[in-house]
Order: structure tokens, then C-alpha cells, then sequence
């Protein structure tokens, strides 16, 4: 299976991708881990890198598709993917359309209101990458519960201290989401319209939506 996972910055997608590649026997590749572990470790890539995550906007498409290409390279990913954050405009998708062929697009729609507020209040662990998010939101019919560890600040699987990410202010996520408008938005047409997505409406927290998206790929990958 060759799934794309597509949607605001913050919609979930990699809560979701680590939960369910697992559950699907294929592997999650999530551009935004590949960048911060290039930071983290302060390579040449990552500081490129840097100054384009810190103000919102996509690291150029030449160095972003070049470390893509290697990673799909990879033997795991011969078994299938779940891709989360890539591509990410139409270049990035040109470039993969000359690797592989997609089997399905999972595109997340949530308010972008309710994005700021789950985003400012997501926690990451510093040592395994582990995601928690300390917001409690409730509006209409959506009910996002918190994700919170067992003891503050620490995380459940490997007790690593939760950090806030560094891109996770309120300047950097608007500017995030005006550039997924902007750049981004216009390849989810180009997917709808070769007839590749499906809608996913985050209506609740993993625990509820993990099941429900398992559910829309079997559906749609027989
Ligand atoms: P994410 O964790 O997916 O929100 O990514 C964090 C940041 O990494 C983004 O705001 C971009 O600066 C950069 N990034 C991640 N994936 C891509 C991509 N496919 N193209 C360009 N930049 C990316």
C-alpha cells in the first residue's frame, strides 16, 4: 500500500501515520522528522533547513525531493508507505509520480482555529519523538481530548522529558498554515481530480479516528 497522508500542518497526520503504518506492515515517512533529525544533529542539510522550518515556509523543493528520494530508497519501504508531509506542492508531486504510483490520498480537513489551538499545546519527546498534546478541545460535534503522559512532562514509552517544538509558536503555525493554503491546498485538486482522495473529518482524538481511517483505506484499497 502507497498511501499519502494530506492535510493542514497539525491535522493530525503524523499522530496518525505512526499509529496505523504499524497496524498495515508498511513504514511512515514523515519529511518534517527527516528535517528536525538533520537539525538535531546539526548537519549541513539541517542547517539549510532550519530558517525555512523556523519561518513557516517549505525547505526548496531541489533539497527536499533529493532527501526523499533516498529515504524511499530504502529497502522498508519496498513493503509500502504511509507518506506525511510530502508532497507537499506540485513539484514534490511530479517528482514522485516518476518514482511510484500512489494507491489512495487521506486528506484531513479540521478549521484551521482549532489547528492553532491543538498546535500550541502539542508536546514532543525529545529522545524518541513520541507525540502528546496537553489542549482539550470541545466544539459542536468535534471532541479533541487531550493526549496527555502518565506523569507531566515525561514521556510514557521511553521517559524522555516533552519538549515544546520550536516551530510550535502561534507566528510560525499561522505562517504554516498560509503556506499549506498556498502551496499546498492546490495539490489536494490535482489528487481530487484524477479521483485519488478521500475526506477524513477529524471529529476526535486518535483513539476514535485511528479506527475510522483504517477503516476508509481497506475501504479503498482492495
Ligand atoms: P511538518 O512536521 O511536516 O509540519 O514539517 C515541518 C517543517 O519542515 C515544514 O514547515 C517545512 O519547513 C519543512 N518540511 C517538511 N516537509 C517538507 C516538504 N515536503 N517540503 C518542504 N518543506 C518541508
Amino acid at each position: 500500500m502507497k498511501i499519502i497522508f494530506f492535510g493542514r500542518p497539525g491535522s493530525g497526520k503524523g499522530t496518525y501515520a505512526s499509529r496505523i503504518a504499524p497496524h498495515l506492515g508498511i513504514v511512515h515517512i514523515a519529511t518534517g522528522d527527516m528535517f528536525r533529525a538533520e537539525v538535531a544533529t546539526g548537519t549541513p542539510l539541517g542547517k539549510l533547513a532550519e530558517g525555512y522550518m523556523k519561518a513557516g515556509n517549505l525547505v526548496p523543493d531541489d533539497v527536499t525531493i533529493n532527501m526523499f528520494k533516498e529515504r524511499i530508497a530504502k529497502d522498508d519501504a519496498k513493503k509500502g508507505f504511509i507518506l506525511d508531509g510530502f508532497p507537499r506542492d506540485l513539484e514534490q508531486s511530479h517528482a514522485l509520480e516518476k518514482i511510484t504510483k500512489i494507491d489512495l490520498v487521506v486528506n484531513f480537513v479540521i478549521d484551521e482555529d482549532i489547528i492553532i489551538e491543538k498546535a500550541l499545546a502539542r508536546r514532543i519527546c525529545e529522545k524518541c519523538g513520541n507525540i502528546y498534546n496537553i489542549a482539550d478541545i470541545k466544539r459542536g460535534n468535534i471532541r479533541l481530548p487531550p493526549l496527555l503522559p502518565k506523569k507531566e512532562g515525561i514521556c510514557d514509552k521511553c521517559g524522555g522529558n516533552l519538549y515544546q517544538r520550536k516551530d510550535d509558536n502561534y507566528e510560525t503555525i499561522k505562517d504554516r498554515q498560509d503556506t499549506y493554503v498556498r502551496q499546498s491546498a492546490p495539490l489536494l485538486e490535482y489528487y481530487r481530480q484524477k479521483g485519488m482522495v478521500k475526506d477524513v473529518s477529524v471529529i476526535g482524538g486518535p483513539e476514535q479516528m485511528v479506527p475510522i481511517i483504517i477503516d476508509v483505506i481497506k475501504k479503498s484499497i482492495k
